[in-house]
């Protein structure tokens, strides 16, 4: 099992660790609905992409249609 030749120290490891800070994503609104969705991804609330509905919403589908 490989081994660490030399302990990292508390100082040397934080500052590794400096760089590993998570940044915030940059929410844009969404043009069709006005909801705040993640930029260049499709809207989790209307579905819309560019000003088209590319996902189909779960209320727009009839599903009585479908009975047998
Ligand atoms: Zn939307």
């Amino acid at each position: 099992m490989a081994v660490p030749q030399n302990k990292i120290t508390k100082s040397r490891r934080n500052m590794r660790r400096a760089h590993d800070a998570l940044v915030a994503d940059n929410p844009a609104e969404c043009s069709n609905c006005g909801e705040l969705k993640r930029p260049h991804h499709v809207c989790g609330a209307c579905g819309h992409y560019a000003d088209r509905e590319v996902v189909a919403q779960a209320t727009d589908i009839d599903l009585d249609d479908d009975a047998a």
